[in-house]
This record gives C-alpha cells, structure tokens and sequence, in this order.
C-alpha cells in the first residue's frame, strides 16, 4: 500500500518514517501543497494525507478519482477545505485527525497570566534597557473572575488547569457538562459578561459563533476587561478589538488566532510585503500579544495528527471504515 503526503514539515518526517514501517507500508512526503499541477505525485497512491491548504473541491476530488486514489485523510481537526459532500459522491473516503486538548488548554492558561502580569510591556521595556516598574504592577489570579465560553473539551481542560489557581470561574455553554460544575458556576453569557475580569473564548466557528465579540458584546463587558482567543479568530471583530483597546474598553488582549490570519500564518514571511492592517496594528500595542496560531503545537499534538492520518488511511484499506471519518 501507498500513501502520498503532502504539506509535510520537518517535524512531522520522524512520524511519518516510524509509521510506514509500524503498518508496513510506503510513504512518499512532500513539502508543498497537493495541487492540480503535481496531482500525478498521487498516481498508483490509495491515499493521500492533507492539511489545510489542500483545497480538495470538486475539480480536485474528481482529478484524485481519476488517479484512483481512494481515501483523503486531513492531519488536521478542521476540514472545511475538503468538500465532503462531494468526495462522498464520487465515493472518495474521507478522515480528520484530533490530539489531546490539554496543550491548548495550558497555552491558554500562559496567555491569560501574560496578560494579567504585562508580559508584553516588561519585555519590551527590558529590550532598551528599562528596569524600572513603570506600568507593570500585576493582578493575581486569585482576585479575578474568569470566564469561559464554551466548554467543550478545550474549554473544559482550561477550567480544570485554573482550578488550582483560586480565581472565581464562571460558565457559559449552549449544552451544560457536569464535570464543568465541580469547578465552575454557569451562567447566563449577559451575566458573564457583565462579571468576568478576564475571558476566554473555547467555541468551534459556526454562524452562532461568527463575531460573538462586537460593539454590542463588548459594551456589556467590564471596562479594563482582558480578552483571550485561542479558539477561531472569526469569533472576534477585529475592528471592535482595535476600538476597544484604542478607548481603553478592553484592557488586554491575548490571541493565538486572527481574522484573515490565514496565508500568513505558519509561514516565512520575513521578506515578504505582509496585507493584513489590524494585524500590523493589533502587534504594536503594548498590552496586546499575539502569537501565530501555535497552542495546538506539541510534540504530542504532531505525533497524534500524522498517526490519525496514516492510521485512518490504512484502517479504510483493510477494514472499510476508520474511528475519524467524516
Ligand atoms: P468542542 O467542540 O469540544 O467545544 C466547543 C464548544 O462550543 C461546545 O461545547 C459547543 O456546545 C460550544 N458552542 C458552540 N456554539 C456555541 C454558542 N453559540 N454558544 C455557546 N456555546 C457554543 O471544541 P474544542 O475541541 O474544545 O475546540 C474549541 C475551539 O478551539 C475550536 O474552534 C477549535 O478550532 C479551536 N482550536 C484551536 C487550536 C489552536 O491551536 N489555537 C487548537 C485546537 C482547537
């Protein structure tokens, strides 16, 4: 059995190697994208295994049939860019990948103390040579109330990791998870907003979801409040991030993730004319930090999505379903 690779880094090659021989079987990496122009790379493959940027829309699926390819398995959680209605009707089987939610959750807990200590200004200050405490007293954790929006499985294991810390947590999910309660209170998202000191977003992206932070949710937040992202950044408004903190409304802002981050991040764009505004703007701010789209990043996390890929591919080979299809 062949699998093709495609959008391979470095850091995944070891995986990749210690699979093929675990299943016996071969696998070719390649660094760039699966696209029409290298799809004969996929000729004599039964699978090929993608991540985001593998756009697998009609034209692909059919051009994948027709080089017999047979399963498409994504090293990642998303697959919005894979067509599934389609690759099922032209009977392409398709899988994810997951990994354990405890990496995002602790990133998530270093993003909230950054914001709470000035991480970001006492490193700036300390770079030109400023020791001084100018601006940089800090708020213990203990003193605040946090709150969580979405308590999924993220957003469970965030709950759990701050519950050694003291901080009042409050809750707030369409569906209610017991486990939450050992730890947190729910309430209803006017009344977390209205309390929390801090909050932190957990939600997957959906039409709900989309923009959940605006003028109108932000206005019934506290005034100062600190608002962490490590969940999707359509969630947020740029724009009402940049005039909250512009009017001091928000008073910290930590974000993993970013509207119209993509093409950008988890690239080398050191030489390359950047066309993201609120990106640039966002970056300048002394209380606003953000980082590349990396809390998911482990060497765990890595591991579990090539495993789940080449797994997916060889348990649809030899048994016709697998544990992550679609
Ligand atoms: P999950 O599906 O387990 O949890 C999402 C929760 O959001 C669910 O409990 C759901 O009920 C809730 N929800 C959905 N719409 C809602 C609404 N309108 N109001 C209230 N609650 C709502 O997902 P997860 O695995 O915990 O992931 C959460 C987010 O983190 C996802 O957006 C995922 O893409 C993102 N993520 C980011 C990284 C990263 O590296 N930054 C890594 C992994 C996951």
């Amino acid at each position: 059995m062949k699998i093709c690779a495609f959008e391979v880094r470095e850091d995944e090659k070891k995986d990749f190697t210690h699979l093929a021989g675990e299943f016996g079987i071969e696998i070719t990496c390649h660094p760039g994208s699966l696209t029409m122009d290298n799809i004969s790379i996929c000729k004599g493959c039964e699978g090929v295994a993608i991540l985001g940027e593998s756009i697998m829309d009609e034209k692909m699926l059919d051009a994948l049939k027709s080089e017999k390819v047979l399963y498409v398995a994504t090293r990642s959680i998303g697959y919005n860019h894979i067509n599934l209605e389609y690759a099922k009707k032209v009977g392409i089987k398709v899988c994810n990948s997951n990994y354990p939610s405890k990496g995002v959750a602790d990133y998530t807990v270093m993003l909230i103390l950054m914001s709470i200590r000035n991480f970001k200004r006492a490193f700036l200050h300390q770079r030109v040579n400023d020791y001084s405490l100018n601006g940089l007293v800090g708020r213990e954790m203990k003193d605040l109330a946090v709150g969580i929006v979405g308590t999924g499985r993220i957003g469970f294991e965030v709950i759990n990791n701050l519950s050694g810390f003291g901080c009042r947590m409050m809750a707030y999910d369409v569906f209610e998870n017991e486990n939450v309660k050992k730890y947190a209170e729910y309430v209803s998202l006017e009344t977390l907003y209205e309390h929390s000191d801090v909050i932190t977003f957990h939600l997957n992206l959906n039409e709900s979801t989309y923009h959940m932070v605006n003028d109108e949710s932000l206005e019934k937040m506290k005034d100062g409040v600190i608002l962490i992202n490590c969940a999707r950044g359509e969630i947020m408004n740029n724009e009402t991030l940049i005039r909250g903190i512009e009017n001091g409304k928000i008073g910290g802002l930590a974000l993993d993730v970013l509207e119209n981050e993509e093409g950008i991040y988890h690239h080398d764009k050191k030489s390359s004319i950047l066309k993201n505004r609120d990106m640039a703007y966002l970056r300048q701010f002394p209380n606003v930090v953000l980082t590349p789209h990396i809390a998911f990043y482990t060497d765990k996390a890595v591991s579990s999505m090539v495993r789940c890929a080449v797994e997916g591919i060889y348990d649809f080979s030899t048994t016709g379903t697998c544990k992550t299809q679609l």
